[in-house]
């Protein structure tokens, strides 16, 4: 690959200024990308300037484009938005149709990594409109399995195998097999998901030998990987070792740091179970030295939270806490960018840390402050649990999943007798206590109102302030008009009331309570203070995630509307609606026309009734929209092995077509439906419920005939008919051509 390059960067080098340099810098630019993302960026600038230098608009647009895409890969999202809309902006003016697609499909991919799905969707749609009123299919595999990812991310399993299979369909129709194996994969992992693991075996398995037939490392690495992975929930932890650690000599031959590092940790997690710390020692050093020279700020992170936690099993709790800090600057450095809520969470980081310090100081002066020290140990151990659990819940985006999490984590760190959260609706100013619990039991759903004076909640909520009260009896009237009882009729003592706010708008509130006075301490309240921003980003995303399904359901059953409204406008006019070829009326007229004009030259005229091979067994077992996917790649391969220009091919019925060939005589029917058999061959799409074979096969049936005034079509058509019924009775898979011994 280095030496590819190398050829392309001298071949640039000895250039004019001309547009060959332009594509040249784009094709090293290209080529650059998974071994050297700045290099890569560098090249596509190049090629930008050079390219407005010439006036070349082919070049502005693909190097825009290329510069966006590197940014995107570089990790800055922002940016790269604005280069690739920067890039649309001259693709659409100068109706660069490939360039659209591409900067569209990116422009999803930045949203996917911006976990903004509903944007992304829309930009994927996008890109296939583009493809589809244009009559092009480049890229349509590629889309069709990045939706699958969306819906995938989105938790809807079905879905996301529709759009992989039909991303696996599409590639196999273009003949792209090697990119075949990502679909795969992505199918294996859901299956695996679904603890469907006999079949996410099978997908991983198609997916490896797939990338080992094109010398694809990554994705070799990846199959290994995904094996892993389902022998891991399985619970079958040495397989799992050995397939990472298959997977991590394919990573470092091809030289991918990223996944290098990622195996790695997933060894050590299993190595954590055994104990076997000098190994892990070796591969957490081998993964820092990686990111070190990468500057990758997160993942360096994690290695130093996993340092700690080492460390921390080891008794070593000094180097522990070395180890730890460096982890909390980090993550510092990182949210710095992100929401001031989550920096609020993290300063309670930074409080234990100077508390860690004064515990060093009591240390040394003397033991009589042990409670002290322990108190500290307490609240660096509680620290950890936060972080951990804020980390899980903003990853989940089921509001009931989160909170049953929030309460089990809650209920361990402190007494919460009464534990609750509200979540604030802006609209009509009130707030539902969605999810309540008062001595372990759930409790049914309360509205409070925002001005509700008897309702510590309602305080909270318009004070944007948090509650801390010891004493109930004594403090209660600073905040409401009258004391709050639990259900049962008891006081509760101690509360606490902390807002959920999120980019400055109130989300909720979260409560917990106690019977006795004195439950809390300023560490509790920290607690459920730094917890509170982690809810409320969870609920916030939650209620995003919520929204988003839906708009999606409604923007599908629109298109639905569509597709069928469209379908009938075709068939008033000559064109099959499922297949974009000719139908059955335009065969009737198309086929008068030639006979009348072979009849005159008196020349041969030959027809071709093709049917697939044990179709409605297919439609029964894979389903009608795999069913209907396949008689358009069939329609698809017939239409490209007629090459003639006078040539037709017709959507007959069904899972029928038919061939018009004019000027064809019997050598030249033989010739190309055998092709048409072969090439339907060559797809090797999957048909494990045919009589016949394991794959998809076709029958055809030929006549040839020079018309004259005594033959009639009917009976023309009767004969390809036959020879079609023959094909069927001999076995199928067959092209079998009417003669009068047969015709019988
Ligand atoms: P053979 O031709 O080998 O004798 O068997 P077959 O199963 O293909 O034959 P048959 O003609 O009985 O079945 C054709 C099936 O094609 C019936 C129906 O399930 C399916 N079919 C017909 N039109 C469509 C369509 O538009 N979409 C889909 N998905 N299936 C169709
Ligand atoms: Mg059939």
């Amino acid at each position: 690959m280095e030496y590819k390059i190398n050829s392309l960067i001298e071949q640039a080098n000895n250039e004019e200024e001309t547009i060959k340099k332009i594509e040249l810098y784009c094709e090293i630019s290209k080529e650059l990308e998974y071994y050297d993302i700045n290099s890569s960026f560098d090249f596509a600038v190049k090629g930008y300037s050079l390219s407005k230098k010439v006036n070349y608009i082919d070049g502005v647009t693909e190097c825009l484009y290329r510069k966006g895409r590197c940014t995107w890969l570089k990790g800055d999202y922002n940016k790269s938005i604005d280069i690739l809309n920067k890039a649309i902006i001259v693709a659409e003016k100068n109706n660069l149709y490939k360039n659209q697609v591409e900067i569209y499909n990116n422009l999803g991919n930045v949203y996917v990594s911006l976990v903004n799905y509903d944007k992304a969707y829309n930009y994927y749609l996008k890109a296939l409109k583009v493809e589809e009123d244009n009559y092009f299919t480049s890229y349509k595999y590629i889309i069709l399995n990045n939706i699958g990812i969306i819906y995938s991310e989105l938790g809807n399993y079905e879905k996301s195998l529709e759009y992989y299979f039909r991303s696996q369909m599409e590639s196999e129709a273009v003949k792209n097999e090697k990119f075949v194996s990502i679909p795969l994969i992505n199918i294996a992992s859901v299956y695996n998901n679904q603890k469907k693991y006999g079949k996410a075996f099978d997908y991983t398995n198609k997916s490896l030998i797939i990338c080992e037939k094109y010398n694809d490392k990554i994705g070799i690495a990846h199959a290994y990987n995904s094996f892993s992975e389902i022998n891991l929930n399985q619970n079958k932890k040495k397989e799992a070792l050995k397939n990472l650690k298959n997977a991590l000599k394919v990573a470092k031959e091809v030289g991918s740091k990223d996944f290098e590092v990622k195996i790695l940790l997933e060894i050590n997690k299993i190595l954590m179970e055994e104990k076997a710390f000098i190994e892990i020692f070796d591969n957490l050093q081998q993964a820092l030295t990686i990111y070190n020279e990468e500057e990758k700020d997160s993942q360096v992170a994690e290695i130093y939270k996993q340092y700690a936690f080492i460390y921390e099993e080891i008794g070593k709790c000094e180097v522990a806490y070395k180890y730890l800090k460096k982890y909390i600057d980090i993550e510092k450095k990182i949210l710095n960018t992100d929401t001031e809520e989550r920096l609020k969470s993290i300063n309670l980081l930074y409080k234990s840390e100077e508390a860690r310090k004064e515990n060093e100081i009591f240390q040394l002066k003397n033991v009589e402050l042990k409670r002290k020290k322990e108190e500290l140990e307490k609240a660096y151990n509680n620290i950890r649990i936060i972080s951990e659990i804020g980390k899980n819940i903003i990853s989940t985006t089921n509001i009931g999943k989160i909170l049953s999490q929030i309460y089990s984590h809650i209920n361990k760190l402190m007494d919460s007798f009464v534990f609750g959260i509200g979540i604030y609706d802006e609209e009509n100013q009130k707030i539902y206590n969605e999810f309540f619990i008062e001595d372990n039991k759930r409790q049914k759903k309360r509205i409070i109102d925002l001005n509700d004076p008897k309702s510590y909640t309602a305080w909270c909520m318009r004070n944007r302030k948090k509650i801390f009260i010891s004493n109930q009896d004594l403090e209660y009237k600073q905040y409401v008009e009258e004391k709050s009882f639990y259900t049962l009729g008891e006081k509760t003592k101690s509360l606490i009331y902390c807002p959920l706010i999120v980019e400055k708008k109130l989300v909720g509130v979260i409560t917990v309570q106690s019977l006795k006075e004195n439950a809390f301490n300023t560490n509790t309240v920290d607690i459920i203070e730094a917890l509170s921003s982690y809810i409320a980003i969870a609920i916030k995303n939650a209620q995003k995630s919520e929204a988003l399904s839906k708009e999606i359901k409604e923007k599908e059953e629109a298109q639905t509307k569509l597709v069928s409204l469209n379908s009938k406008l075709l068939n008033l006019s000559q064109i099959d609606g499922l297949t974009g070829v000719a139908n059955r009326r335009r065969f009737d007229d198309f086929l008068d026309d030639v006979w009348n004009i072979c009849r005159r030259k008196n020349t041969v005229l030959s027809v071709a009734i093709i049917d697939i091979d044990f179709f409605k067994e297919y439609n029964d077992n894979y389903g009608h929209i795999l069913g209907d996917y396949i008689i358009k790649v069939v329609a698809k391969t017939l239409d490209s092995t007629l090459v003639r220009n006078s040539d037709l091919i017709a959507r007959y019925g069904g899972d029928e077509f038919i061939a018009v060939m004019p000027d064809t005589d019997i050598d030249g029917i033989k010739n190309i439906c055998t092709k048409m058999i072969e090439n339907i061959n060559q797809l090797n799409i999957e048909h494990r419920f045919s009589k016949i074979s394991n794959k998809l096969t076709l029958s055809i049936g030929a006549a040839c005939i020079i018309p004259d005034s005594d033959e009639c079509i009917e009976k023309f058509l009767q004969r390809a008919d036959i020879a079609l019924y023959k094909a069927k009775a001999a076995g199928r898979n067959r092209l079998t051509i009417f003669s009068e011994e047969i015709g019988g």
